[in-house]
């Protein structure tokens, strides 16, 4: 964990902060490593100025090019499915928009990808992550459809954006025991989450959510 470089930043916005990691606790998060990584990144140098006083609000704020900054409690909520029991090891994330979730899993994975298919969002990421300096994180532009294969297998795969079927693209590109968790449907979606297992992929069904859609090609 590469957490030296996040203490001091951001302390004006420790309060509000503090309120969101117990909002999140009485919403369920119980994982002390996702309420630690959740308290450590401060969003609010992830939005818009304009949009900042609303940073730990728990709530999808907009980013520009019709997308949205996933709800905080969404963001802890897969995460701990994710984690529950091991270490997200080598992560890959499908999606990263403004780069805010990338620099959680960054502070809880050993190494992060994070795809973006809007080249200019994918910019915004680059510039936000320099400023806490979680150097394990690389960002690529492209169709996260298709994975990362230069850089699979991965322990964990997590999509910030809807499709109504899983990408067996990749399911194909988790390690055994690896883990994926998505936002599955199209007008209703819940959290689906499959697991590779010795005996094929075991899938677990978890809230209701809201997430902008899987879309293909970059641009
Ligand atoms: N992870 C972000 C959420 C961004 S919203 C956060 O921390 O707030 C979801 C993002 O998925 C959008 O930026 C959208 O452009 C991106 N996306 C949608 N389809 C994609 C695809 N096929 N490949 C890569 N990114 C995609």
């Amino acid at each position: 964990m590469n957490t030296a470089a996040l203490t001091g930043i951001g302390m004006t916005s420790q309060r509000t902060r503090t309120r969101m990691i117990e909002r999140l606790r009485a919403q369920g998060i119980s994982d002390p490593r996702v309420l630690h990584a959740m308290d450590l990144v401060p969003r609010h140098i992830f939005i818009e100025p304009a949009l900042a006083n609303r940073a730990y609000d728990d709530t999808a704020l907009p980013l520009g090019f019709g997308q949205t900054i996933s709800q905080p409690f969404v963001v802890a909520r897969m995460i701990e499915i994710l984690i529950a029991g091991r270490e997200l090891g080598k992560t890959l994330e499908i999606g990263a928009g403004c780069g805010y979730q990338a620099a959680i899993l960054g502070v809880l994975s050993k190494q992060v990808f994070a795809v973006e298919r809007i080249a200019p969002l994918l910019a915004r990421a680059r510039e936000n992550l320099k400023q806490i300096r979680l150097s394990h994180i690389r960002l690529k532009h492209a169709d996260g459809n298709l994975g990362l294969p230069e850089a699979a297998p991965f322990d964990t795969v997590i999509l910030a954006a809807a499709a109504a079927a899983v990408p067996q693209t990749l399911l194909a590109q988790l390690a055994p025991g690896g883990r994926l968790a998505m936002p599955l449907g199209t007008a209703e979606q819940v959290i689906c989450l499959f697991e590779r297992t010795d005996k094929g992929f075991v899938e677990t069904r978890f809230d209701a959510v809201r997430f902008v859609p899987l879309l293909p090609g970059v641009e």
